[in-house]
């Protein structure tokens, strides 16, 4: 028996969230006096070995061509079968787009309870309990997990990342690859200096920038921030910019350290998709904005005022 931590790489390169999934992962194994161990598909540029300081003992890893491109049903094929060959009770993914993807195709393929949205380590006293957030956000439910396979999608900057000494062994798994049942035709690669799901600071606009002309402000401060850029739902409906910056109940949910939301109303949609952001700055010229609620900080004014300002003071500080 193992728990097996799924290691998630973007280009060659172990994202953020993979860390955070193997440090709870190996927190986890050592609650239930088991190993951990990890699975990584494709090829790495990182040092797999060094993942060893996040608590892993081994990790498998399964190299070939169509990896190279992500196929939810090839890599849940391939992952049951690290699954059934180490025995492995509790596999842990980052509940980000890939985790999406794969955990619960596993979860039936494998009978295997599941919890996505993960918040917190299992309690493992009196059964395994997992909780997890609801109702976009909302409330907690503690979900008990009973079945003998049990699996576990980590909320993004839930857990923090916890490095210690160590060195895993890297090991090649012998996997019998399906057939891929897609034909990659073109890849689109979102713009922008940071990935959105990764990032610790997003700065993000709403329909209060009044075009897309005018986004080269939130662009500034961005940079300076080192913060990615997100949007409301008009905003990316308009076209004003890419819809993979459209974040909310029907875009991606984020949970930055920092939200900056600037001429953004705050409407229950939008919070759905960022309201367990750690800490939340509001611009908006509206001192009535509904958004002013969940902030934790707010400045009543005009963004086109207040936000060169604000760069300004930040390239200052810097
Ligand atoms: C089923 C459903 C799903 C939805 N999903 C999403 C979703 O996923 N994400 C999402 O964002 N929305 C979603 N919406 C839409 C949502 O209800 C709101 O309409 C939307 O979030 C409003 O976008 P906004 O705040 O950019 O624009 P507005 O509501 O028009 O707000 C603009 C804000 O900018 C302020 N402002 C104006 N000028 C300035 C200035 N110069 N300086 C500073 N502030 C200024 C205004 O005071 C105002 O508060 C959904 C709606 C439905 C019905």
């Amino acid at each position: 028996m193992s728990a097996l931590i799924f290691i998630d790489a973007a280009e060659g390169h172990i994202k953020k969230a993979s860390l955070e999934a193997l440090s709870y992962g190996a927190k986890t194994a050592e609650l239930l006096g088991t190993k951990a161990e990890g699975i990584v598909l494709g090829t790495v540029s990182d040092d797999l070995a060094s993942l060893g300081k996040y608590g892993v003992k081994k990790i498998h890893q399964v190299i070939n061509d169509t990896l190279e491109h992500f196929d939810a049903q090839v890599y849940t094929n391939i992952i049951a079968q690290v699954v059934e060959a180490t025995q492995a009770k509790v596999i842990v993914f980052s509940n980000n787009l890939d985790g999406k993807a794969i955990a619960p195709r596993l979860s039936a393929r494998l009978r295997a309870g599941l919890v996505s949205g993960a918040v917190a380590l299992p309690e493992t006293n009196n059964g395994f309990v997992v909780k997890k957030n609801v109702f976009s956000g909302k409330a907690f439910a503690n979900i008990s997990l009973t079945t003998d396979i049990k699996i576990i999608a980590l909320n993004p900057n839930a857990y923090k990342v916890e490095a210690r000494e160590g060195t895993a062994e890297v090991v090649s798994f012998n996997a019998n690859i399906p057939a891929s049942k897609i034909k990659i035709t073109s890849v689109n690669k979102a713009s922008g200096e940071v990935p959105l799901t990764e990032a610790e600071i997003v700065v993000s606009g709403g329909r209060g920038l009044k075009g897309p002309e005018n986004w080269k402000i939130l662009e500034d401060l961005a940079h300076v921030l080192h913060a990615a850029l997100a949007c409301s739902r008009p905003v990316a409906d308009a076209h004003w910019r890419p819809h993979n910056e459209h974040v909310g109940q029907t875009g991606i949910a984020i949970a930055p350290n920092l939200y900056i939301a600037i001429g953004i109303s705050g409407a229950i949609q939008h919070l759905a998709g960022v309201n367990r952001s750690k800490v939340i700055v509001v611009i908006n010229k509206d001192p009535e904005a509904p958004f002013f609620k969940a902030a934790d900080y707010g400045i009543v004014g005009d963004a086109f005022e207040v936000v060169p300002k604000l760069t300004e003071a930040i390239k200052k500080m810097r």
